[in-house]
């Protein structure tokens, strides 16, 4: 969750090509491929599609639609006094969470080593038409079929260090308890021993520079209410009141709660998000709720256990002004109100509450929605999401999607899928013992 890679892709917002809707006629003369989100999931598909196959620039458009009037979506930042920060996806350092000690009691990069099998070769990597396949693929899938807390048991650790350490982050990372899934829970931890990363100026911008790189049609501010397939085609509806004509239509977000309108309707498991009140907070604590004399006692990070009565998950400094002043990111299940923030903090100048849909409430065993959402050309990448939620597995979703595309429609790739489940069987015996 909080791998670190330094990528600096240049912020060309300016140049970011906004197009016209297309007349609601004849199917295109030339290929659409229609994507709906501009999260580093939508993003990544346009990028990926490109990247594989730039012989079909000339001849395959690419619509990416975004409600918002920013690309990034879950990754996005927040300006206090004149300064930015991450909002949504950024970085968590893992000095204070005994993260890098579990990882290697645990053997938990052993499920990072698996995961960088995404990474391998194009040539001996299959294309992946189920989730299922892509993870049994890299040994990772029983971890989806069992809790985190019964990993942990089985590999010697007391219901104690669980209780009292672990879920520490997991609450962090994904706001839940280590009765999370296995993989969920894996992803969580093992990222958090890692280096940090991040993007200076906001790490929305690695989308922002994908689509801009990706010859897309970007059309912000235009939320996508209704796919039809009509046989030959999707026709998608905008709530601006246009229609566009895809060949091939991407959700590169989650469904859960949306009212997206697919005719014929579309069937995927039920799945909860968890939501996640990140409040920032220019001020200062109040020592005396935390039983403490003086402000500067109180840590920069204050993490919390499972327990009703605690109103947080977290508080974090993420920028010292002076002494009497700082910035803070606060993450809850349930939103501050102004009361229980006025007894946290002494002083409070400034406040800005996000309510995120933030990643799925995860579940063991998780069941998977699927790729391919009708057995023809309309794709989900968020899919995956019931894996792990990072920006990371975002990107390596995406990434399959995109080669399904051009296996499938363009015949471009061909799917090695022959021997999935012999490989899967043996490697999904060894995630067991090494956890
Ligand atoms: C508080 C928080 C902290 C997190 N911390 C981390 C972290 O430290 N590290 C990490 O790697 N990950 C983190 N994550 C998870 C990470 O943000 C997500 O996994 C990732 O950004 C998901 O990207 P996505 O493109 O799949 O979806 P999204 O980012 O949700 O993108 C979907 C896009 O689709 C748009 N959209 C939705 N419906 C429509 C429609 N009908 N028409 C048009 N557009 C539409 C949305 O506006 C959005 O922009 C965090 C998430 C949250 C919320």
């Amino acid at each position: 969750m909080t791998k670190m890679h330094t990528l600096l892709l240049p912020l060309f917002f300016t140049f970011l090509t906004l197009s016209q809707s297309q007349p609601h006629s004849d199917a295109p003369p030339s290929s659409t491929v229609c994507i709906i989100g501009a999260g580093i999931g939508g993003s990544s598909v346009a990028h990926f599609i490109r990247k594989y196959s730039p012989d079909l620039t000339p001849t395959t458009k690419i619509q990416v639609f975004e409600r918002n009037n920013i690309v990034g979506g879950r990754i996005a930042t927040v300006t206090i006094a004149g300064e930015t920060f991450e909002a949504g996806a950024s970085i968590l350092h893992p000095k204070n969470l005994h993260a890098v000690t579990y990882t290697k009691l645990l053997k938990l990069k052993d499920a990072v080593d698996r995961f960088s099998k995404y990474y391998e070769e194009t040539g001996s990597r299959p294309i992946f038409e189920t989730v299922d396949e892509m993870l049994k693929w890299s040994g990772l899938f029983n971890l989806t079929t069992r809790t985190l807390q019964d990993e942990l048991v089985d590999a010697g650790l007391s219901p104690l260090l669980i209780n009292e350490l672990v879920t520490v982050i997991t609450r962090i990372n994904y706001g839940q308890s280590v009765y999370m899934s296995g993989l969920g829970g894996a992803v969580s931890l093992a990222g958090s021993g890692g280096g940090l990363w991040s993007i200076e100026g906001g790490n929305f911008q690695m989308a922002a520079g994908l689509i801009n790189r990706s010859e897309v049609a970007l059309h912000l501010q235009e939320e996508i209410k209704s796919v039809a397939d009509l046989g030959d085609y999707y026709e998608l509806n905008s709530t601006k009141g246009n229609s566009y004509i895809c060949d091939v239509a991407v959700v590169a977000t989650p469904l859960d709660e949306l009212n997206i309108q697919f005719i014929p309707p579309i069937s995927i498991p039920e799945r909860k998000l968890q939501h996640t009140h990140a409040t920032f907070v220019r001020g200062l604590l109040n020592p005396v709720y935390f039983g403490l004399k003086a402000a500067a006692k109180i840590p920069d990070l204050v993490a919390t256990l499972e327990d009703p009565k605690l109103p947080f998950t977290s508080i974090s400094v993420l920028k010292e002004h002076n002494e009497e002043e700082s910035t803070y990111k606060i993450f809850s299940r349930q939103p501050m109100t102004d009361i229980l923030l006025d007894s946290i903090f002494s002083v409070r100048k400034e406040t800005i509450r996000i309510n995120w849909a933030a990643y799925p409430q995860y579940h063991a065993p998780e069941i998977f929605a699927p790729f391919i959402l009708d057995g023809r050309h309309l794709y989900y990448v968020n899919a995956f999401e019931n894996a792990a939620s990072t920006m990371e597995t975002s990107a390596v979703a995406a990434e399959n999607i995109a080669r399904l595309i051009l296996s499938r429609y363009f015949g471009k790739v061909s799917v090695h899928s022959s021997n999935l489940n012999l490989k899967a069987s043996s490697q999904e015996e060894d995630a067991h013992l090494d956890l």
